[in-house]
């Protein structure tokens, strides 16, 4: 086999070298910066960290699949597509676990540092391509996370739970209910039910 030029280092990926390289963070060199060119991703990547509200969230570790394209821009990159994710959960009535998936659009751009884009938008609202590289955690963090309800329920018809014994209501009989056995409330339902309608004996009289 002939001597070959030296191949470019970057040419070929190589998983195995790497392990550590961090998969949300995008190589752009391959997308290029010529406005037009275009790069589909769809990859599978952990959660790096639990992204969630009170009650609900995508647990660490937990897979997202991205469904993105890449297109280059004058501006920088305009990322597109679609998150997938697991969301796990309690239900805000009955606290029953809730299991279900996530799916959510994005559509960001990440500016050129240097670009009109970012010298005409304040630090914190415009996300930046860094070198060759962009960063899709922060993007897919904050459109999660934003995304997740305060008050997630197990099914919108939820009773919730019952407030004297604390069981799940849609769990119980229809004909559910608790005697009255605090007997400070016993006995004044009582009077009520025997006197209907008379005056308390505590009537003061006049003199
Ligand atoms: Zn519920
Ligand atoms: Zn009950």
């Amino acid at each position: 086999m002939p001597a070959a030029p030296a191949p470019r280092r970057d040419a070929t990926p190589s998983p195995g070298r790497r392990p550590s390289a961090n998969p949300w963070r995008l190589d752009l060199r391959e997308l290029g910066r010529r406005a037009g060119t275009m790069q589909e991703i769809d990859r599978t990547i952990p959660a790096p960290e639990a992204w969630k509200v009170e009650l609900i969230g995508v647990p660490a570790g937990a897979d997202v699949h991205l469904r993105l394209r890449l297109e280059s821009v004058m501006e920088g990159v305009l990322v597109s597509g679609g998150i997938e994710a697991l969301l796990v959960g309690s239900c805000a009535r009955c606290l029953e676990p809730i299991e279900d998936t996530l799916t959510l659009d994005v559509q960001e751009l990440y500016a050129y540092e240097g670009s009109t884009t970012e010298a005409t938008s304040e630090e914190d609202e415009v996300r930046l391509v860094e070198g060759d590289f962009l960063d899709l955690e922060p993007m897919v963090r904050d459109t999660v996370v934003l995304s997740l309800p305060l008050s997630p329920v197990c099914d919108e018809d939820c009773s919730g739970l019952c407030v004297d014994c604390g069981q799940r209501i849609d769990d119980l009989p229809a004909d559910h209910a608790h005697e009255i056995t605090d007997p400070r409330w016993a006995g004044l339902a009582e009077r009520f039910a025997s006197s209907p309608g008379t005056p308390g004996d505590d009537t003061t009289k006049e003199n």
